[in-house]
């Protein structure tokens, strides 16, 4: 990444906002991501999207949290719902709900290293 707005524009992709202030340093283009201020010319762009992997995991724990809730209230919902069509809309919400779940999971197996070699 020589080129800081190939940095700015991964910080965007990530959820990054640019600021309408410039840098009081430098006059460069200031960003906020994951509550912090980079100013695009002198941070390192690249370092910041790297440490921002513990915030990753946070976020993903939050995802989780989210939609274990939307599944109850969505199971809930079934549960009351008379309408087939209604129903079927449900039941294809909960399927992408217990999609993103298995996701989630997966994706904090992969930090853990299991030991399938005793079988
Ligand atoms: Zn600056």
């Amino acid at each position: 990444m020589d080129n800081p707005m190939d940095g700015a524009v991964e910080i965007m992709k990530k959820g990054g906002t640019l600021l309408g202030e410039k840098c009081p340093r430098c006059g460069g283009v200031q960003m906020k991501y994951k509550g912090r201020v980079i100013c695009i010319t002198e941070d390192n762009l690249s370092e910041n999207l790297k440490t921002s992997k513990i915030s990753d995991d946070a976020t993903l724990s939050n995802l989780r949290d989210i939609v274990i809730e939307k599944l109850d209230i969505v199971s809930n919902s079934l549960s009351k719902e008379n309408d087939v069509s209604k129903q079927a809309i449900l039941v294809d919400l909960l399927q992408k709900y217990v999609l993103l779940l298995k996701d989630c999971e997966n994706s904090n197996q992969n930090t853990k290293t299991s030991d399938k070699t005793t079988n």
